[in-house]
């Protein structure tokens, strides 16, 4: 089985993330989506939230899965089987950002890296700038899937 995680933080889930996870389900007999705990970083949303959400968002696509995990990514890979890191580049900065993370991957395990190219639309938005939005009363509803409601 062709099996992909998608790690991340997801606070909150994105349509730049959807829109990977989506097309990654395509290529991929099963995503996993994992959702990273770092006890060292503040998030706007608790874990069950962001879990939530993005199992809301799939909840009709049987092989995007979510789950959530501690330690090295490709640790948690081996552990459940999974042979690829899907993630999704949108500028240089992600693009060097990821060829790091991708090549220290590499050397730590035979775990391939597949990036996708952002869709055009889904380009600009981080969640970064969603939290942002969200602090500041913006309509967020418009950069994230319908199931990130607060
Ligand atoms: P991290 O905690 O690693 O910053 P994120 O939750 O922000 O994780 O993102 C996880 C993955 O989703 C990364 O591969 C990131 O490049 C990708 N991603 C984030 N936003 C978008 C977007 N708008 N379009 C495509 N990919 C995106």
């Amino acid at each position: 089985m062709r099996r992909a995680i998608f790690p991340g933080s997801f606070d909150p889930i994105t349509l730049g993330h959807y829109d990977i996870i989506k097309r990654g389900s395509k290529l991929f007999d099963e995503v996993v989506v994992a959702i990273g705990i770092n006890s060292d970083k503040k998030y706007m949303f608790s874990l069950e939230e962001r879990q939530h959400f993005i199992e809301e968002a799939f909840k009709n696509d049987p092989n995007v899965k979510v789950v959530t995990y501690k330690g090295l990514t490709v640790d948690f890979c081996k552990e459940i089987n999974a042979d690829f890191i899907l993630r999704g580049l949108r500028n240089p900065a992600d693009f060097e950002f990821e060829k790091a993370i991708a090549h220290t991957n590499r050397k730590l395990s035979r775990i391939e890296t597949v990036f996708l190219l952002t869709a055009s639309r889904t380009s600009y938005i981080s969640s970064s700038i969603v939290r942002d939005v969200i602090r500041n009363h913006g309509d967020y509803t418009v950069l994230v899937p319908d199931s990130v409601r607060i």
